[in-house]
C-alpha cells in the first residue's frame, strides 16, 4: 500500500522546508571501529547482489530517502504471540516464539502487492524457538564491540531486533520493504524491525517524559523508544557511536543511573556497537546461516539473480506460488 505524501506536500505549498520525512541513506556507512552514524559491523565485505530488494526505489534521492513514500507490504495478519522476560538470579530470561502482538502483512509477499515491484521476499513468517538469557545487571565492557548480522536485540513486541543492514550492506530500511509495522521474515522465517516499528508503542510513563522500555540488546542493556529526558524526540548527535548513554531510567521498576540505548529515526537506527558484552544466543548461527561471508563465488551473483529474481516461481496444483526462502538478513 502506497502511503501518499499529502503533508509533506501541504508544507511544500505553505512555503517550510520540505526536509522533516528526508533522512540520511546508511549506505556505505560501515565501520570496524565506533563512529557515530555508522555501524560497527562484525561483517565487513558484503556482496552486492545478495538477496533483497532488487529494485531501487524511486523513494531514494542522492544522499536520502523518505520513509513516507515507501510502499509496505500489504494485508493485516494477526499472530498467537507468546513473550515472557524473568529475573532468575543474575539473569534475564527471555523466552518467546517471535510471533508479534501486532498484525503483519503477508509473506511471502505477493505478485499483486506493489511493494512486490521492489522486494520479492519470497519468505513467510515462521515462529521461532527463542531462549536469551541476559545478564539481569550487565556492565560495561573495556571497549564496545560490533554487532553481528541476525538478532541483535529483542523487543517487548515478541520480535527480534536485527542491525542497519540488508545482506548487501546497505541501509536496510531504506532498501528493502518492510510491512506497516517496519517487519519482515528472513530466510529462516524469523520476523524482525531493522529499525523502530511504528506498532512499537512509545509510551512514556517513566522519568521526565523519557520513552519506556521497548527492548534488550543482547548484552543485556536495555533498548528505548525515541525519547530522552524531558521528553526530547532524540538524534545521533545526543547519543554516543553505539547509540546509547548513561542516565537515570525506568528498570526493573526502580529509577536506576545505568547505560541504555535508543531507538531513532536515524542510521543505524537501533545499536551501532554493543557497550556491554553479548551474549552467544543458541539458533543464531542457523538463522544466519545462508549469510555470504567472504568475496561472491565463481557463479554466485548470476546463480543468485536467477534463482531469487528473473525466474518465474513455480505453480503448484492449487495455484500457489512456491518461492525458495532468501537469505536475507
Ligand atoms: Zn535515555
Ligand atoms: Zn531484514
Amino acid at each position: 500500500m502506497k502511503k501518499l505524501a499529502t503533508a509533506i506536500a501541504m508544507t511544500a505549498i505553505a512555503g517550510t522546508p520540505t526536509l522533516a520525512h528526508d533522512r540520511p541513506l546508511g549506505d556505505g556507512k560501515i565501520s570496524s571501529s565506533p563512529r557515530a552514524n555508522y555501524l560497527m559491523s562484525c561483517q565487513q565485505r558484503f556482496n552486492a547482489n545478495a538477496p533483497g530488494a532488487h529494485r531501487t526505489g524511486d523513494w531514494i534521492s542522492g544522499s536520502t530517502y523518505d520513509p513516507a513514500e515507501k510502499p509496505t507490504v500489504d494485508g493485516s495478519v494477526s499472530w498467537p504471540s507468546r513473550i515472557s522476560v524473568s529475573l532468575q538470579g543474575n539473569q534475564r530470561v527471555v523466552s518467546a516464539n517471535n510471533l508479534p502482538n501486532h498484525p503483519t502483512g503477508n509473506f511471502p509477499i505477493a505478485r499483486n502487492d506493489d511493494a512486490y515491484s521492489y522486494d520479492r521476499n519470497p519468505n513467510r513468517i515462521r515462529e521461532q524457538n527463542i531462549m536469551l538469557r541476559l545478564p539481569a545487571d550487565p556492565q560495561l565492557a573495556a571497549s564496545p564491540s560490533c554487532v553481528p548480522m541476525g538478532m541483535i536485540g529483542f523487543a517487548l513486541s515478541g520480535v527480534a531486533i536485527y542491525n542497519a543492514v540488508d545482506a548487501a550492506g546497505r541501509d536496510a530500511p531504506a532498501h528493502e520493504i518492510q510491512d506497516k509495522c517496519g517487519g519482515h521474515p528472513q530466510q529462516a522465517g524469523q520476523y524482525h524491525y531493522h529499525d523502530r516499528s511504528p506498532c512499537l508503542a512509545d509510551t512514556r510513563s517513566g522519568i521526565s517524559g523519557h520513552s519506556d522500555l521497548v527492548g534488550y540488546a543482547l548484552d543485556g542493556f536495555g533498548i528505548y523508544g525515541l525519547h530522552g529526558e524531558g521528553g526530547k524526540a532524540l538524534t545521533n548527535a545526543d547519543l554516543d557511536a553505539c547509540h546509547g548513554h548513561t542516565h537515570t531510567v525506568m528498570w526493573d521498576g526502580k529509577a536506576r543511573e545505568i547505560y541504555h540505548y535508543h531507538l531513532t529515526d536515524q542510521y543505524p537506527y537501533t545499536i551501532g556497537c554493543y557497550r556491554g558484552t553479548p551474549q552467544r544466543v543458541a539458533g543464531q548461527r542457523m538463522a544466519n546461516a545462508g549469510e555470504r561471508r567472504g568475496p561472491p563465488q565463481a557463479g554466485e551473483r548470476r546463480g543468485g539473480r536467477e534463482q531469487f529474481g528473473d525466474r518465474p516461481p513455480r505453480q503448484t496444483l492449487f495455484g500457489l506460488f512456491r518461492r525458495p526462502p532468501q537469505d536475507r538478513p
